[in-house]
């Protein structure tokens, strides 16, 4: 639930001249985010002596400290929770001295060099190199309702709220691996919980589907959408469309508490639409093969700037080339 405030917060656009700045520090490399990207650009950049500062982001550790297990990074044989993965990486770039830090970037000066950054609307960072690792956040249907019932059971995240709806009814919305996951999550700790694909099928992996049907207390509602929630002090049910746009389009009601949006991530890229190219949806435009902006001196890696794989290996990749590419630039500055 925090995330969907947080997220209204990020995308109102921000004056850098109305609150009182302080121009503080000078950096090298300025790492803003703290996923794979944003952590493994800091071991990185630390052992290349970059002294790099890192701002951690609204949501420390980046998606995958939502996550459960993860079953598919390299090195762990066992598997590795979301949380234990993220504080390993946070170690490790630690040990090597990269600065993290809390606070969040709010907007953006890159018109002159050094580039400019300001963090929590107060402080001006000026920096030789920026590396943008800021990932992705949740998507909303748009309904009025998410935000009538934000923090009264609309949520974009199983593992940060699910227990709140231990032994009740609960749906998740979507067709991928989170909204997968995120059943799978749930039915350890509900009652009973409703897939709504709006397909007649999912797309989310063999194994994932295959373990979702397992699952005695899934139910899936292919073809359905959700047209609103009700509910008096917090959400009681949601009004589905069957087949909507067909002869036999019909309303279903399910009685539930718990809303789980799992319908994809929107790039983080807001305050720096000023400066950088950007697709239609949002992500940051690299050179490809490259972390490279097109902005000298700013680059890009991660979720923010991966409309393709968007997994944690590759955005730990990208955070590398990122640190890479920022160090060969440094150098021939000198
Ligand atoms: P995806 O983009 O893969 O899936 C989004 C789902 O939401 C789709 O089924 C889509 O429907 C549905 N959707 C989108 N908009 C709406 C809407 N307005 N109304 C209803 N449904 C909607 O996102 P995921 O977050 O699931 O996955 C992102 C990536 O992360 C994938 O590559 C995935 O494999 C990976 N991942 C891997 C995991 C793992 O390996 N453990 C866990 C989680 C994610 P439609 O199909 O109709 O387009």
């Amino acid at each position: 639930m925090e995330l969907f405030k947080s997220m209204d917060n990020l995308n109102e656009k921000k004056d850098p001249q109305k609150d009182k700045q302080e121009i503080s520090e000078h950096v090298k490399c300025l790492i803003i985010g703290s996923g794979p990207a944003g952590f493994t650009a800091a071991i990185y950049a630390a052992r290349a002596n970059l002294k790099p500062v890192l701002y951690e982001g609204l949501q420390p550790g980046g998606q995958l400290t939502t996550t459960t297990e993860v079953e598919n990074y390299p090195g762990y044989p066992e598997g590795v929770t979301g949380p234990v993965l993220m504080e390993d990486l946070k170690k490790q770039a630690e040990r090597f001295g990269a600065d993290i830090r809390w606070g969040i970037a709010t907007s953006t000066d890159f018109s002159n060099r050094p580039h400019k950054v300001i963090i929590d609307d107060k402080k001006v960072i000026e920096a030789d190199t920026v590396i943008i690792a800021t990932g992705a956040s949740a998507k909303y249907l748009g309904l009025d309702a998410e935000k009538k019932y934000a923090g009264k059971g609309v949520s974009a995240c199983a593992t940060c709220d699910g227990f709140f709806y231990k032994g009740k009814d609960v749906a998740v919305v979507g067709g991928g691996d989170t909204a997968a996951e995120e059943a799978i999550y749930l039915a350890g700790l509900c009652n009973k919980v409703y897939i709504i694909v709006r397909k007649n099928y999912m797309r989310a992996s063999k194994t994932m589907l295959a373990k979702v049907e397992k699952t005695p207390n899934i139910e899936f509602l292919y073809e359905h959408n959700t047209k609103d929630l009700f509910g008096e002090d917090g959400v009681e049910g949601a009004i589905l469309i069957k087949k909507m746009g067909t002869p036999e389009e019909k309303e279903v009601k399910i009685n539930i508490h718990g809303f789980f949006l799992a319908i994809g991530h929107h790039p983080n890229s807001d305050i720096f639409a000023d400066w950088l190219d950007r697709d239609d949806v949002g992500y940051i435009k690299t050179t490809p093969g490259t972390s490279k902006t097109h902005v000298p001196g700013i680059f890009a890696c991660g979720d923010v700037q991966d409309p393709h794989y968007r997994q944690a290996i590759t955005a730990a990749g990208s955070g590398c080339m990122a640190a890479l590419d920022a160090e060969k630039y440094l150098t021939m500055l000198r």
